[in-house]
């Protein structure tokens, strides 16, 4: 195994503790437990609702199925599942909900609304450790907001945003809010959808060149949302080759964070060192978001 001194298996890639491995074995074993693709057995309201114990049992299970899937898909890429990390996509549902993954092992969570990501990181301000990852749009006035709580940002598409990024960091290292630069992933556009966001393959050498050339930024890689009309794996094969590309020239740059709950096997057989689940884990949204 080549997991010495990586993330645990299916923790998210960011893990500078390096804790010892941990498994959501606290969850019922049931038969047949693998969640099925982009499925969920159980609904979301009644007494499974947020902060029951039947709530933590749903996520449990659930989680425990989804490292299978997770496992599975490595297996058939011929790739180490210390190589993928899960992060948990907890948009939308509570921070309770976040305290239960959290008792279960994980330490990343992926938010997409930095308003809603801020009022979550106060509110389990003390769960230790607790990596917050921002992926989705951020506007450059809600940068220095960002920089108290963010461990990492994966959506950074422009080099206005890298320099407000930078900014932000600086004051928020100033005032003791942060003790570690910002982890950067440039977002990478595969379908040029201004609405989606993301830098053109062709822009990435540069914001590379100058996310990596600030002391306040970490660029870890590159993170993307194809589109979903297209053909995913030619989608993800592209990405692949901008990923190789970056690392060329950024050989740190090792994170490609690409795949969610209907696609991470795919993602998974192209690569992909980090999968962005919301639905297959924490159920429904109530409204889709982007
Ligand atoms: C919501 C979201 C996800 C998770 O999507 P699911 O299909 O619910 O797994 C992943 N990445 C980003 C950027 C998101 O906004």
């Amino acid at each position: 195994m080549s997991g010495i001194g990586r993330g645990v298996r299916g923790e998210c890639a960011w893990d500078p503790e390096g804790s010892a491995e941990r498994t959501p074995g606290d969850g019922p074993q049931e038969a047949g437990g693998a969640v099925p693709q982009g499925g969920f057995a159980v609904p979301d309201s009644g007494p499974s609702g947020p902060g029951s114990t039947a709530r933590a049992d749903v996520l449990a299970r659930r989680l425990t199925g989804l490292l299978a899937r997770i496992e599975a898909a490595c297996t058939a890429a011929g790739r180490d599942s210390g190589e993928v990390r899960l992060l948990p996509v907890t948009k939308y549902f509570p921070a309770s909900d976040i305290a239960v993954l959290h008792r279960l092992g994980r330490h990343d969570f992926g938010e997409n609304r930095p308003q809603e990501a801020g009022a979550k990181a106060g509110e389990l301000h003390d769960l230790r450790p607790l990596r917050w990852h921002l992926i989705g749009r951020l506007q450059r006035n809600k940068a220095r907001q960002v920089a108290r709580w963010a461990y990492a940002v994966q959506s950074v598409d422009s080099e206005r945003l890298a320099t407000a990024l930078e900014t932000a960091v600086a004051a928020a290292l100033d005032a003791g809010e942060r003790q570690q630069p910002l982890e950067v992933l440039i977002q990478v556009s595969l379908d040029a959808d201004p609405a989606r966001g993301g830098m053109e393959p062709a822009g990435v050498p540069a914001l590379a060149d100058r996310i990596a050339s600030s002391p306040e930024l970490r660029l870890a890689g590159i993170m993307a949302i194809p589109p979903l009309v297209a053909d995913p794996d030619a989608e993800f094969a592209r990405l692949a080759e901008v990923h190789s590309r970056l690392r060329a020239a950024h050989p740190t740059a090792t994170e490609l964070s690409a795949g969610m709950s209907n696609d991470l096997e795919r993602a998974i057989a192209h690569g992909s060192t980090c999968v962005r689940v919301g639905t297959a884990l924490m159920g429904e949204r109530p409204i889709t978001s982007a």
